[in-house]
């Protein structure tokens, strides 16, 4: 069953079925003009507005759908101030200076995100609970101690639990310890992308939704983005169309589509739990990913529902095939859940790079975009929202924590993607390899 908000079918899923429809928009028709125009209103373009609101800019976001269609609207809500494999050193060694200011935005990102949503009173079901990354096997602590040693060097509030601590906190024997993060937690993504186009609104900022855009051009030293009906001309433009840039129209962005594989990961909520047994299960509800390249994640919604997913290879019968492999799992970490039933499941594209790096981009005059979330920006983009913000409007690159590259597209990319859920299987192999 499909279900409608506005004039989009929106694919069933948790977040929709638990969260208020967002509010009537426009679609772009005609000629209209912004000081920025932004492409995709998803967490990126919403709080770049929002941040060009604050300053008194003139903007219009332009989205192909609705406010939270893509990534946004369909991911597992954790709020981490990490990202998936990369650690500072990493990121200071490639990117120098620019590097050191993006470590210092991401550790602030998810205390960033908690103080929107507080400062806005959005209804997003926010817990700033924390985040723990548990190790699945001895020789991942190691994972674990170079996050703390590297995060705590840049004053990030990380601590390493041992396996007791580990144990304690998420109620299972499965895990060997674990890296801690206070300043994470988890929301109802939807709710805050919808959350965020109501702010914007109120502030004035415009939302055209239901126009894919087809293609943006120079013209007239101004950046015109044109759709079906419309079109918008702006002195500046922020490309926020992340791992969806080559869902609408392949003539958007094709070096920044080609950048990235999108991967289909799959998420599912379990029936609420009762009392007894949610008490014994990540009873302080923290958000939980460990290391598991095939990764094992949960967090609680506002319902005591379980907040899960996975992924699988080939077809037939994806879903019912993931229930059951993704049910078998939970009853081994939790022995004391008994029969799992899903209630929901859903999936959304993920954009992996080839060295999980986020990937930011000038994309001439005024004009600037990024992709490459690898499944750990829900935190990220709300800072980098800010950041872009700054860079439209003049703020010198020396001082924005963005650090620019080239666009770097993956080769015969049309011709792997197909192959892409393979690397699961590799996956699979390491964290096997990895036990014991
Ligand atoms: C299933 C899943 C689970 C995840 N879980 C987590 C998690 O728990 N924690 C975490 O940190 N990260 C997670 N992520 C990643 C996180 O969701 C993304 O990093 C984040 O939402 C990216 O936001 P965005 O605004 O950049 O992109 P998106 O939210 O994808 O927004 C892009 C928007 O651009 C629009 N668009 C695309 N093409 C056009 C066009 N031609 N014209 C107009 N509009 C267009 C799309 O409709 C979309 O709304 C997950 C991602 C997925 C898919």
């Amino acid at each position: 069953m499909k279900s409608t908000t506005g004039h989009v079918q929106w694919p069933p899923s948790l977040w929709v079925a638990e969260t208020p429809p967002g509010p009537d928009l426009p679609k772009l028709e005609g000629r209209e003009t912004a000081d920025v125009v932004i492409i995709g209103g998803g967490f990126t373009g919403l709080s770049t507005a929002l941040h060009l609101r604050e300053a008194g800019i003139d903007v219009a976001i332009v989205e192909a759908m609705e406010p939270g269609w893509g990534a946004s609207g369909r991911n597992n809500g954790q709020v981490i101030p990490t990202l998936s494999r990369p650690d500072p050193d990493d990121l200071v060694a490639r990117h120098g200076a620019a590097g050191e200011r993006f470590v210092a935005m991401l550790r602030d990102s998810a205390q960033n995100l908690f103080d929107t949503v507080r400062r806005y009173n959005i209804p997003a079901e926010h817990e700033q609970t924390g985040w723990v990354q548990p190790v699945h096997s001895p020789g991942r602590i190691k994972i674990a101690e170079r996050r703390f040693k590297q995060w705590s060097k840049f004053g990030a509030d990380v601590e390493m639990l041992s396996r007791d601590q580990a144990r304690d906190m998420l109620g299972s024997d499965a895990w060997h310890g674990g890296f801690w993060n206070r300043t994470g937690g988890h929301i109802n993504p939807l709710a805050l992308a919808r959350g965020l186009a109501r702010i914007v609104l109120s502030l004035g900022g415009r939302i055209y939704a239901r126009s894919p855009v087809l293609d943006f051009i120079r013209r007239d030293d101004r950046w015109v983005v044109r759709t079906a009906q419309g079109e918008m001309s702006a002195r500046a433009l922020v490309l926020a169309s992340n791992a969806y840039s080559g869902e609408f129209s392949k003539a958007l962005a094709p070096d920044i589509a080609h950048e990235v594989m999108p991967v289909l990961s799959w998420q599912m909520a379990t029936q609420p739990l009762s009392d007894n047994v949610r008490k014994t299960v990540i009873p302080a509800r923290q958000a939980m990913s460990d290391t598991h390249g095939e990764l094992y994640f949960a967090r609680y919604d506002a319902r005591n529902r379980l907040v899960t997913g996975g992924a699988i290879v080939a077809p037939p019968n994806k879903a019912e095939r993931l229930k059951r492999r993704v049910g078998e799992r939970l009853q081994r970490l939790w022995p004391q859940i008994g029969e799992v039933r899903f209630d929901y499941i859903w999936n959304g594209y993920v954009g992996m790079t080839t060295d999980h790096m986020p990937r930011i981009h000038r994309l001439g005059p005024d004009a600037y975009g990024w992709t490459g979330c690898n499944g750990r920006a829900v935190a990220l983009t709300i800072p980098l929202g800010g950041e872009l913000a700054k860079a439209v409007r003049g703020v010198p690159a020396s001082e924005l924590a963005l650090p620019f590259t080239e666009p770097v597209t993956i080769p015969a990319h049309s011709l792997l993607r197909p192959f892409a859920p393979l690397m699961l299987l590799l996956y699979r192999y390491r964290d096997a390899k990895e036990i014991g």
